[in-house]
């Protein structure tokens, strides 16, 4: 008889049109009269795979208890859920010690535990802290809280000339008055990816700790915290295909063990009288009160879903689409594009004489979703003398049809404003 047909690729294995299939999985991409809708907001928030939605579902019924302080079955197993959570966050970040992971409400939360607890003991009056102009503003205010409390100084990392770091000029500014350099790893408006090692070690040559804000990094590149040397990495999951609500502070056990408590409260506590508390050991130092249990059990089911189709073919996929659509977009004549040509997923742009919220309203209408604003990076906007951008972002889940949508869309609002 006839052979069988030859499988279908498996997604993101390698197979022709690798990552063709993976939209289906994503329910909140379909609409109600079944047109196409083009999602081109993930840096903003990514839209969650089936896997991630039936793994709440099932964690906010039938497995539903809390953890921790249960001794009943369904307590330690909802524990055992939760700790598995940790430890999946830990070998995607590339930490072989669960202990290393604080599980935090997302990116906000980490950067600003980190400015209360070690900026609180580490960084002293005449102390200075390098971050870039590129920074979103969770990378910055924090920053500017604990400076003028304590009496620190707060440079500003000059950019290139197509709108990464410059590290260069990182290198020359720091001086052993820095404690701390705070960078993005990959920016969340102009999508420029950062040498996150060499940043690492020009910081660590002042005797400086570094931090790395992966918010935008870690659903478009591979991260390893041990690879690149940096002393705290902080991320968001429903950046990453998870859910809102949770997010991970990465540190080296030794560090997180140096830093006091932040919030007080149940769970973080060793033995509590009224004269007094002690502290459990990190990371429970660091979680007061009862966690985003379920939230948690959805960021491991997107970390799997992420991980299953390989952030390699992710990168790929993305780099691929911002190198089309820059192209594109690069042939209409109105149209100024910002970053660098490199960069991962992220294509902001401005168009002479039309204000962005209309190029976003106008293209709306053509069911394409993106971003007008300053994308909660004002002072970069100030640096590089616009008001706002458009904002297209890319997920593993769009294809060159959202491309074109948005081209076409740009298109129309030329012809609109002529
Ligand atoms: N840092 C960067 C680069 C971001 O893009 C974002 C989110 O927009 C954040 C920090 C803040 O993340 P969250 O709002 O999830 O805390």
């Amino acid at each position: 008889g006839t052979p069988p047909p030859p499988a279908p690729p498996l997604k993101g294995r390698g197979g022709d049109g690798a990552l063709d299939s993976v939209r289906s999985d994503f329910p909140g991409l379909r609409t109600e009269d079944g047109g196409a809708w083009h999602y081109l907001d993930t840096a903003a928030t990514a839209q969650k795979p089936q896997s991630v939605i039936d793994t709440m579902t099932r964690g906010f019924g039938e497995e539903y208890a809390t953890v921790h302080r249960g001794v009943y079955q369904r307590s330690a197993e909802m524990t055992r859920r939760f700790e598995a959570a940790r430890k999946r966050v830990a070998s995607f970040l590339g930490s072989d010690d669960d202990r290393e992971i604080v599980f935090v409400r997302g990116a906000t939360e980490a950067i600003n535990l980190v400015a209360n607890t070690w900026g609180g003991v580490n960084i002293r009056e005449g102390d200075r802290i390098l971050i870039s102009a590129l920074e979103h503003h969770a990378n910055i205010v924090p920053w500017q809280m604990l400076a003028s409390h304590v009496g620190a100084t707060i440079d500003v990392c000059p950019l290139t000339d197509d709108g990464k770091i410059d590290l260069d000029a990182a290198e020359k500014m720091l001086t052993e008055r820095h404690k701390l350099v705070a960078f993005a790893h990959v920016s969340n408006v102009l999508g420029g990816v950062l040498d996150a090692k060499r940043a690492a070690s020009i910081a660590h040559k002042v005797g400086a700790r570094f931090l790395l804000d992966g918010c935008q990094a870690v659903p478009r590149v591979a991260v390893d915290v041990q690879d690149i040397g940096c002393d705290f990495y902080v991320m968001s999951s429903h950046k990453l295909y998870g859910p809102t609500g949770i997010g991970a502070l990465w540190a080296a056990y030794d560090t997180l063990d140096a830093m006091p408590p932040w919030q007080g409260g149940g769970s973080m506590i060793d033995r509590v009288t009224f004269e007094g508390a002690t502290y459990m050991p990190p990371p429970g130092r660091f979680e007061a009160g009862t966690p985003a249990i379920v939230e948690a059990l959805g960021l491991h089911a997107a970390i799997d879903y992420v991980d299953a189709i390989g952030l390699d073919a992710i990168h790929a996929h993305e780099c691929d689409l911002t190198t089309k659509a820059r192209d594109a977009l690069g042939q209409i004549n109105s149209v100024r594009l910002l970053g660098p040509a490199d960069s991962a997923g992220i294509v902001s742009f401005l168009m002479e004489g039309v204000h962005p919220h209309d190029v976003a309203t106008i293209i709306d209408e053509e069911g394409v979703a993106v971003r007008a604003g300053h994308h909660c990076a004002q002072p970069l906007m100030d640096y590089l003398d616009i008001p706002s951008t458009v904002r297209a972002s890319f997920g593993v889940y769009n294809d060159e049809s959202d491309v074109a949508a948005l081209v076409r869309g740009v298109e129309r609002v030329r012809k609109i404003f002529g």
